[in-house]
């Protein structure tokens, strides 16, 4: 019998719950795919998990375990008092009615820390809110959080955007600035019929490993991913080409001098470039 899928039909009924399409609702029913989250997140005692998007919970009973603590930011108001009856006498637990993206996490890591100084290592753990996956995951690293890792299960095609090695097919401009910040790792490709309801798409469980030192010496940030978006905003150009023409290159000759003396083909494509070359690129600035 799968306990996950009959828990999660009871719920349901008992407390009269459709699932909410807008706010990407595909509760996950497979133990199979519950368990790999877990135990590839490597949780521990002296671990502060942050769950984002707990939805009915089940997820959450299995980090309510084997974590020090868990904070679960759930944007529906309707999951509340779900959460709420079922985590009744776990002392470890805590809820915030939020939407994600509004949450000052620096700050809520910062309080928490304080307030218990056994809390050695900060995680994030979900199944993601597949219509805010990007700016969800830019946002866990662009703030620089003090973060251990993120484990999410998101969407397959933007998984293998995400956790590309720059160069490989799936290169995206977003592909540059998760290898800035992390060492990924693909876990678990996960089928559609491991949820109610099924998504329309296959997902994928990864896991980003925060660096603790940056992979690249670099010492304008900002400009070097200024620099990599606009390239990917006309990847089918050349890159001296779409860096003339998003006036990132003040004209062809200056952008030919530049490439040239780093010795970066005036042919090459914006996916060719190693985070190096666009670290280099973004010197000259
Ligand atoms: N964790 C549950 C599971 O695995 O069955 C539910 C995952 S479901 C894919 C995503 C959850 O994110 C939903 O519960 C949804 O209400 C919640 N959510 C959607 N937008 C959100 C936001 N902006 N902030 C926080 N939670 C959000």
């Amino acid at each position: 019998m799968n306990t996950i899928l009959e828990e999660t039909k009871f719920i349901m009924n008992k407390y009269h719950i459709k699932a909410n399409k807008s706010l990407g609702q595909n509760f996950l029913i497979s133990e199979e795919v519950v368990q790999t989250i877990v135990e590839s997140s490597e949780i521990k005692k002296e671990d502060l998990i942050i769950e984002i998007g707990p939805g009915l919970g089940t997820l959450t009973q299995f980090l309510l375990q084997e974590a020090g603590k868990v904070i679960c930011i759930e944007l529906d108001s309707k999951m509340n008092d779900i959460l709420k009856d079922r985590f009744l006498l776990y002392k470890n637990f805590e809820l915030m009615n939020q939407d994600v993206l509004k949450v000052d996490l620096k700050k809520l890591i910062a309080e928490e820390k304080e307030k218990n100084p056994a809390i050695k290592n900060i995680k994030i753990v979900a199944n993601l809110p597949y219509y805010i996956t990007t700016p969800i995951i830019m946002k866990l690293l662009e703030e620089e959080l003090p973060l251990e890792s993120i484990t999410v299960m998101i969407q397959k095609e933007v998984a293998d955007r995400l956790i590309a090695i720059p160069g490989e097919k799936e290169t995206g401009a977003i592909t540059y600035s998760v290898y800035y910040y992390a060492q990924s790792q693909d876990i678990l490709e996960v089928p559609n019929h491991s949820f109610i309801p099924e998504p329309e798409v296959t997902s994928k469980v990864i896991k980003l490993n925060i660096r603790k030192t940056p992979i690249v010496e670099i010492e304008k940030k900002d400009k070097m991913f200024q620099i990599i978006k606009c390239a990917f905003m006309q990847r089918r150009k050349t890159l001296l080409n779409a860096l003339v023409n998003t006036k990132i290159f003040e004209n062809k000759e200056k952008g030919m001098q530049i490439l040239e003396k780093l010795n970066i083909g005036l042919n090459v494509r914006p996916e060719n470039l190693t985070l190096e070359d666009y670290a280099k690129i973004s010197n000259f600035f």
